[in-house]
């Protein structure tokens, strides 16, 4: 009231204000409306191409109370880059404060990700008095599917899978209400009039309603996961299936029906309380588990209970996300223990989103479906996030947070546009345009024929949602990728030069776009550590260290080229790279003389020894690789951990990450890291890893029977401090006078914790700055988001 008074007593004035960001689609334009009549502002708001357009006229001390609220009490899903105030001398036509419908201009902005449900959406299901109680499909502005639902542009309920639902009178009012939460809402819906969930049994016969004293058919899936089935649930993004988290049965039968590897699966639980009974959740996980994008958070699995042994066999950690939608909610309120969630597929195939397909697809795995009558528009998978070096990192972009764009350095804004294809496996794409990355949710590996139709199906898709014509496509150097030979085919069709990026330099410009690295920032020491790249000489790479900037880069060094006896094999079969290594240090022979003893010895003495000579000293099938990734492999192997074979790449490294010992890593002297040497490799003058000193010590180890989590951190540690030592030596030497002071760390194996945070700290301790992924992942679904920065980077040097 106050307010008021003394507002009245001072001069008036117009303004116009621009709000940029995620600002459509998210209840802003009532946010902005509420605020203007608190400060009793006249005026009106509209969406535009740019973001939201505000004109305000009243007194100059409300603009201004008026224009920090907008900052501080933006709606939850919102998140706002810039705003700019611009004062005018044109008045507001109306007397009052007006919302103005969107102009067909708004695309550039209007799609934004899925959210968990709300707090307040949750509270009215549960409220037996509310409109909405047990409602499973809830949502509001705040809340609720975007992306999923979404198959045209502008967003609109008649662009959305919502189109079949007519509004009952209800919450059409809701819908027109500016003072509503549900004020256009498109998904907006109730029992009256919106989508229903019913409950089917995979055989086909009817569902025996009086077995349950069940409310309704959702909650009767929890009577049914209690008893041991496995249920499959349309979710937001597509099929999930579930079952009891704690009955070893039940878990293992879904591994094998669904012919998942080992490979972990995510867990869901009602409420956070119930995920702390399993493992530790710190302040900042809590956080990540509630936030609106509800990711599955890898959690230490050090709590006082256990879930079943083969919900994550041979991982100390679990990914557990919490309820994200209302049904989700309704299915587990009486759960008081988790249930694995996991994809609704069969190994990697993509997640069914129709109900016909699923019923074929997945009756052979599950008992009973709980379905529904919203259709699923895009397949969009859980995001999988980890808190390591002390801030939250994306593992795998998806639900939640795709596709909500990347802003990169302000230099990038006059770039044209741009497509990149990404790589092959854990791939997504990436629209790049105004300075803005926008980069795919997961799709996965395009090796799996379904995936990789889902994968150009879905090019399309984003290219029509978000107007996008690319005037450049850039894929990565492998010849035989797919996503490149399918960029080279739309390149040709649109006439859009196509331009080729080395893999690891995607790596690590996606690192700097992240970052919003300066466009001439000028160049940065890449340490680009993962499995197998395709690399400028035609070998393959897979731990390099670059000196790179956005449009070029030069390799520095690298790890010890070790050949991959059978190619592929050598992938799933870990000890092939332990022989490989061994052989590549000190022949058979001095290990026998040296090593007869371990088990180690005895076991790859069985193995087909001359064959795999034949074929290493012959080239047969066995193509040199400076892969870190391999490194990791060999070094599980020895240590017996993996030796035989592993389900996925990395499954490996991930073991011997879960190993470590924490007290060896933290208190041991340094001098009992394992040590490698950095030598200069003659063929190319190149300093290398060299990792002959670190292999005798690892046998020593094993000969005195160390403990393998010793081992596991010794190992480790080692491969952080020569890491730290290469960064600190080639960056004197790029540098000449000016030395080059920031490192970009990229890579799959940059997701192992333990290694991340070693390099981490020892890189800052001397002094550098060090850039990481936070936003996309440091695996190969990052790759696409570096090559749209390298092709953006060039074609701006090209223009000048
Ligand atoms: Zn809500
Ligand atoms: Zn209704």
């Amino acid at each position: 009231m106050n307010d008021v008074a003394d507002m009245q007593t001072t001069q008036e004035a117009a303004e116009r204000i621009r709000v940029q960001g995620l600002v459509q689609g998210v209840g802003f334009r009532p946010t902005v409306w509420r605020l203007a009549r608190r400060y009793g502002l006249r005026g009106s708001v509209a969406n535009d191409g740019q973001g939201v357009s505000i004109h305000v006229c009243g007194p100059v001390a409300a603009l201004d109370r008026f224009a920090a609220a907008l900052l501080r009490e933006a709606p939850p899903l919102a998140r706002i880059d810039r705003i700019e105030r611009e004062p005018t001398a044109v008045l507001p036509q109306h007397p009052d404060f007006r919302i103005l419908g969107s102009h067909a201009t708004s695309i550039r902005t209007g799609v934004v990700p899925d959210a968990a449900a709300c707090p307040e959406c949750v509270q009215e299901v549960f409220d037996p008095f509310a409109r909405r109680y047990r409602y499973p499909f809830t949502n509001c502005t705040r809340c609720g599917p975007r992306l999923s639902i979404i198959e045209a542009i502008p967003y609109d309920r008649a662009t959305t899978t919502m189109r079949a639902f007519a509004m009952c009178p209800q919450c059409s009012a809701e819908y027109a209400d500016p003072a509503d939460r549900r004020f256009h809402a498109q998904p907006i819906a109730c029992h009256a009039c919106g989508p229903r969930a019913w409950l089917e049994r995979a055989d086909g016969a009817p569902v025996a309603v009086d077995a349950f004293t069940m409310l309704d058919d959702v909650d009767a899936v929890c009577t049914l996961l209690q008893r041991g089935h496995i249920v499959a649930i349309k979710g937001l993004g597509g099929f999930q299936l579930a079952c009891d988290a704690c009955n070893e049965a039940a878990v293992a039968r879904l591994r094998q029906l669904k012919r998942r590897s080992r490979k972990p699966f995510a867990l869901m639980a009602r409420d956070v309380e119930t995920v702390r009974r399993y493992c530790v959740v710190t302040e900042g996980e809590e956080a990540l588990l509630r936030s609106p994008a509800g990711p599955i958070v890898v959690l230490d699995a050090t709590g006082p209970e256990r879930v079943a042994e083969s919900v994550a066999p041979g991982v100390k950690t679990l990914g557990f996300m919490l309820p994200n939608t209302p049904l989700h909610h309704l299915m587990l309120r009486r759960m008081d223990r988790p249930i694995v969630l996991t994809s609704g597929n069969r190994s990697d195939e993509p997640q069914c989103i129709d109900n016909a397909e699923a019923r074929a697809r997945l009756g052979g795995i599950a008992e009973y479906f709980l379905m529904h009558n919203r259709d699923v528009a895009r397949r969009v998978d859980d995001s999988v996030v980890r808190e390591m070096a002390g801030a939250p990192r994306v593992l795998r972009r998806g639900r939640g947070y795709a596709p909500a764009p990347l802003s990169l350095a302000l230099g990038f804004s006059a770039a044209p546009a741009v497509l990149a294809m990404g790589g092959e496996l854990k791939n997504t794409f990436c629209l790049l345009r105004d300075g803005r990355a926008i980069v795919s949710h997961h799709m996965g590996d395009l090796e799996d024929a379904l995936t990789y139709a889902d994968y150009r199906s879905s090019v399309e898709q984003y290219l029509k949602l978000f107007e996008h014509e690319p005037r450049i496509v850039a894929v990565d150097c492998h010849p035989e990728y797919l996503s490149r030979k399918w960029g080279q085919e739309l390149s040709a069709r649109w006439g859009a030069s196509l331009l080729e990026v080395q893999h690891h330099h995607a790596h690590i410009a996606a690192c700097l776009a992240e970052n919003a690295f300066p466009l001439e920032g000028g160049p940065v020491i890449g340490v680009a550590l993962d499995g197998l790249g395709f690399g400028t000489d035609g070998t393959l790479w897979g731990g390099e260290f670059l000196l790179a900037d956005y449009r070029v880069c030069k390799r520095l060094g690298t790890f010890k080229p070790v050949a991959m006896p059978g190619g592929e094999q050598a992938v799933y079969e870990p000890w092939r790279n332990t022989y490989a290594h061994l052989m590549a240090e000190m022949g058979w022979a001095r290990f026998a003389m040296n090593y007869a003893e371990l088990d180690l010895y005895r076991f790859l003495e069985a193995k087909p020894r001359r064959l795999l000579d034949r074929m290493i000293s012959r080239g047969i099938n066995s193509p040199l690789a400076s892969s870190c990734g391999r490194l990791f492999d060999a070094v599980a192997a020895a240590a017996g951990v993996c030796r035989e074979r592993v389900t996925y790449e990395g499954e490996a490294a991930v073991a011997l990450e879960a190993l470590v010992d924490e007290r060896t890593l933290k208190e041991e002297d340094e001098l009992l890291a394992y040590p490698f040497a950095i030598p200069r490799l003659k063929s190319v003058h190149l300093p290398y890893v060299e990792p002959l000193a670190m292999w005798q010590a690892l046998l020593g180890d094993l000969l005195l029977g160390t403990p393998v989590p010793v081992i596991a951190a010794r190992f480790h540690k080692g491969l952080a401090v020569v890491i730290t030592r290469m960064v600190d030596t080639l960056s004197r030497e790029a540098g000449g006078d000016k030395p080059v002071r920031t490192v970009a760390l990229s890579g799959g194996v940059f997701q192992n914790r333990v290694l991340l945070e070693q390099v981490t700290a020892r890189l800052k301790a001397i002094g550098f700055e060090v850039l990481t992924h936070r936003h996309v992942p440091s695996n190969d679904g990052g790759l696409a988001l570096g090559q749209a920065a390298v092709a953006a980077a060039r074609s701006l040097t090209n223009s000048q």
